[in-house]
This record gives C-alpha cells, sequence and structure tokens, in this order.
C-alpha cells in the first residue's frame, strides 16, 4: 500500500491553496480506508483559509481482492498504467469498472461486496422508477435518488428517494435475472475497458433501443 501523497489543492471559494493528502490507489483490505471510502471522509476537506468543508474528487484506483473487483474513479478514461495492472487480473475472474462520480462509488463497491452484478442492479433500479411512474406514486421530476441499499435471501432492497422521503421496493434477483436473460445481448459491456455502469448507462441502452439516440 501506498502512503498517500500530499498534494497542492487550491481553493474553489476562495482561491487559495492548501496541502491535501490523495491516495493513487485503496486497497479494501485496509478495512479503515475501505469504510473512510464509503463514508465520504477520506475525500472531505476543511479549507484552512475560508473554513469551507467540502469533498475533493482525484482519480484514485480502488482494489478489492476478496471480491475481485478494479475501480477507476475518475470522469476521465482509465490510462495504461492502470489497464497494465489490471491485465494479469483478468484471468483470475476480476471485474473492472471506471466509476465517473465519487458519489456513486459507496453504491458500487456496496453492490460488489454483495457479489451482485451491476447490469443487474442498474435494471432492477430502472424497474423500480418505471414502477414508481406508472403507479403514479409521484412526480418522476420529483425523484432525486434511486439507490441500492442491500441484498437479503436474494432479494434486493432498491430505494427511491423524493427530497427527504424515501420508499422502498424489493426485488428479487431471480426476476430481474431472468428479465435481463431475455435480452442479454443489450446489456453487455466489455469488462476489460473498465465499461461505467450506471444510471446513464442503462438510461442510454433503452433510449437507443427505443430509437432516440
Ligand atoms: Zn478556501
Amino acid at each position: 500500500m501506498k502512503e498517500p501523497v500530499t498534494a497542492m489543492y487550491s481553493c474553489p471559494y476562495c482561491g487559495r491553496e492548501f496541502e491535501v493528502e490523495t491516495y493513487q490507489s485503496i486497497n479494501a483490505e485496509e478495512e479503515d480506508l475501505r469504510d473512510r471510502c464509503v463514508s465520504g471522509d477520506l475525500f472531505r476537506v476543511s479549507c484552512p483559509h475560508c473554513k469551507k468543508e467540502y469533498m475533493i474528487q482525484y482519480p484514485f484506483v480502488y482494489l478489492d481482492r476478496k471480491h475481485k473487483f478494479v475501480l477507476w474513479i475518475s470522469d476521465r478514461e482509465v490510462p495504461a498504467s492502470v489497464r497494465s495492472i489490471s491485465d494479469p487480473l483478468h484471468l483470475q475472474g476480476y471485474r473492472f469498472r471506471r466509476v465517473p462520480a465519487l458519489k456513486e462509488l459507496p453504491e458500487k463497491i456496496q453492490i460488489f461486496e454483495d457479489e451482485l452484478d451491476d447490469r443487474l442492479v442498474e435494471l432492477a433500479k430502472y424497474d423500480c422508477f418505471i414502477e414508481f411512474v406508472d403507479n403514479k406514486k409521484g412526480n418522476p421530476e420529483d425523484i432525486t435518488s434511486i439507490e441500492y441499499q442491500r441484498t437479503e435471501n436474494q432479494v434486493m432492497k432498491i430505494n427511491v428517494r423524493t427530497g427527504d422521503r424515501g420508499m422502498a421496493f424489493l426485488i428479487p434477483v431471480n426476476m430481474v435475472e431472468e428479465e435481463m436473460m431475455q435480452d442479454i445481448e443489450r446489456y453487455e459491456v466489455d469488462n476489460r475497458s473498465f465499461p461505467v455502469v450506471n444510471t446513464e448507462w442503462i438510461i442510454d441502452l433503452f433510449r437507443e433501443s427505443s430509437g432516440q439516440a
């Protein structure tokens, strides 16, 4: 495990610089780091000049050997250096994903720690959205987020949030598996290229197939 690297960061509020600790890679075996990653504490900073508190995002690799996945957290494509560490792991059945935004990271870690296929979870979240709208449980524009929470006894719990209210949906894993199997090619991703599998990904899939692309 590499030590954190100290970097200069300029505050977007006051424009002055201060030192921050950044990580090039995070190993899930270091539980404290894993927890601070999921809680977001690792990225929370406080500007010593103007005292504003906020989160900073920088590119890094998240590696989990137990659950066999590698995440590249960045809004940019994966660099050759990261690709080269992933090559030997591919043969061991690892999954590779790019996570464009820090806010998507805790959910992605949770999904893979639960040993689920993230494409399946995105489909389940999409189904929840459709059900929410079709059954007029609220206005689609009021939805602030759709979050995967956990899986118990092969049933996924997904929360559709509208502001400070949440509505829980319970979705059996095998139901969504069947749905995915009916059109499996549509959901194919190129694992080795660190694909992005998130809400935008699933929305794009359905938009393309309905000819609105
Ligand atoms: Zn500042």
